[in-house]
């Protein structure tokens, strides 16, 4: 019996030295030299940018989808490495002010100055006539803190809710109650939105206010007259949707004889319940729409174990197009937002196409469009994947990367959600690196890249790269330059690339997601969620 298993053993040992000296070979050959070939490539000017249906985005993605097929992978369908995506630009236009009946008089709100209005819904003329309103705390829906902002409300379908931007934990040292100064899911714009809509109300105004929003009014109303949804998705939306101002709100609460700081105080008790007002809210938008189609570009490796599982890699290939000029340039090349992650990804699948036996899962490599618009590309493939969703074993994103050459951190963002940082960390160790979590998590990042809808359905996700702990320059420098980055590159015509670009920090995130990835697809069963996260109990398996 002994010796059966020692040489069973041996044997087992064997076959994984080979894999390891597989993956070992399949890995060095990354080069920075590619990387940089594909970044400029993508944001060259000829690319214009990028702004989905522009000609520079059809140069760009046939570009990604030659690479893919000159690296080997499978095209996505029928031969081609298009998925098209069809997307709805709504514009919306309020004809007259927001009028608001409180037991003290009128209130007449002027539209952009003091609220938007959007909705999701296919009509030309949307009315909102004497809707009922209901303040509804921080419009959250937490079973795991005891938490239901619209508990009690009756007759939804003909009430407004009024809620609170942000989450309780805003402000507070709690790290236990929605994760402290954290963002949450629940915090996002987004969510209020998707509970108002699952609770079937009529409508939902966001209370504004700076620092829970992450961002001043003027970003409230410079995106509210415009909006890019999947087009033909059949989901209930609420007809009403928008932003109302701090001011405006306070007014109208104070009206009906509440104070709104202290309402905010209230609210962040799980004992909290909505407080039906003495009001009612009317306004009417007109819609117009426009529709085309902007493509996903996807390439596989099928998998050698018969499978149907699959790990995702992901990286946005559009961008902004033209913008206000800096110094004569208005092109907006998106040169590290995001065709650092796209060369970064096809790097990656060059290395697992130079694998002699491939890995037992399926590998997707996903380059979504107008994830600048809110991810739509991402949301369409969730619905529409490769793969079936919930055998999609993990995602990994990368979005935003500097060229700033090697680092000892890998930041990620989303720290704490799953035991996927457990395994980068040890990843991470053979290459001197260590992981962090993101210092600036309050901005709520993670819920704002193409991992997302993914992590909506219950898949585990990475969102991590190096860039807070330079090799050379240490942690001071590399914080000195992030905050350079997010004022003066960031979205702007500046974000170009430049001949002093060092792409070996890149090349690093190579190494360490190639391994993730090839872990990740050999292995057998999921990577876990971690039972405080808010999606712990999206995805039984
Ligand atoms: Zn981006």
């Amino acid at each position: 019996m002994k010796t059966t298993s020692a040489i069973m053993l041996a044997a087992v040992l064997t076959a994984s030295c080979a894999a390891d000296r597989d993956a070992d070979r399949a890995r060095s050959t990354a080069s920075a030299d590619n990387l940089r070939m594909y970044t400029e490539a993508i944001s060259h000017d000829s690319c214009q940018g990028r702004k989905p249906f522009s000609e520079g985005a059809a140069r760009a993605v046939s570009y990604i989808a030659r690479q893919m097929e000159e690296i080997g992978l499978r095209p996505y369908q029928d031969g081609s490495y298009f998925q098209q995506v069809g997307v709805k630009s709504t514009r919306f236009r309020c004809t007259g002010p927001m009028r608001i009946s409180t037991p003290k008089g009128r209130m007449s709100l002027k539209w952009q100055e003091e609220y938007v209005a959007f909705s999701a819904r296919d009509e030309s003329r949307i009315d909102i006539k004497n809707a009922e309103l209901v303040f509804a705390g921080y419009g959250i829906v937490a079973p795991e803190y005891g938490k239901n902002d619209f508990r009690g409300i009756d007759n939804p379908q003909d009430k407004v809710a009024l809620v609170i931007v942000n989450d309780p934990g805003l402000g507070s040292d709690d790290t236990e109650y929605f994760n402290g100064d954290n963002m949450t899911y629940y915090g996002r714009w987004t969510y209020k939105l998707e509970e108002a809509a699952r609770q079937g109300l009529k409508g939902v105004l966001i209370i504004h206010e700076d620092r829970g929003a992450g961002y001043g009014w003027s970003v409230v109303r410079a995106s509210g007259s415009a909006k890019m949804y999947v087009d033909g998705d059949t989901a209930y939306h609420c007809p009403l949707n928008g932003w109302i101002s701090n001011g405006a709100a306070a007014r109208l609460l104070a009206d009906n004889g509440y104070d709104l700081a202290e309402l905010v105080e209230e609210s962040k008790s799980p004992d909290f319940k909505p407080v039906p007002l003495n009001s009612t809210v009317s306004v009417s938008m007109e819609l117009t729409f426009d529709r085309q189609k902007s493509p996903n570009v996807i390439g596989y490796i099928p998998g050698s174990g018969n499978t149907d599982e699959s790990v995702v890699y992901i990286a946005h290939w559009d961008h902004l197009g033209y913008g206000t000029p800096i110094d004569g340039d208005s092109i907006i090349n998106g040169a590290t937002d995001n065709a650092v992650g796209v060369a970064w990804m096809l790097e990656i699948a060059r290395c697992f196409s130079a694998l002699q036996e491939k890995p037992r899962r399926n590998i997707v490599f996903i380059s979504p469009t107008c994830e600048e618009s809110g991810f739509l590309g991402t949301e369409y493939y969730v619905e529409h994947p490769l793969f079936p969703i919930e055998k999609t074993v993990a995602v990994i994103n990368l979005d935003v990367f500097p060229l700033w050459g090697e680092n000892n951190d890998v930041t990620i963002t989303g720290y704490g959600h799953s035991d996927l940082d457990r395994t980068v960390a040890e990843l991470a160790e053979k290459y001197g690196r260590y992981v962090m979590p993101d210092p600036d998590a309050y901005n709520g990042m993670f819920y704002r890249s193409d991992h997302f809808p993914f992590v909506k359905k219950g898949i585990p996700a990475m969102f991590a790269k190096g860039w807070n702990d330079n090799r050379i320059h240490g942690k001071e420098w590399s914080r000195e330059q992030i905050a350079r980055y997010w004022a003066e590159v960031y979205h702007k015509p500046t974000d170009q690339t430049r001949p002093e670009d060092d792409y070996s920090g890149l090349l690093q995130e190579v190494h360490l997601f190639f391994d993730l990835g090839y872990e990740l697809a050999q292995g057998t069963g999921y990577p876990r969620w971690n039972p405080g996260s808010e999606f712990a109990g999206v995805l039984e398996r």
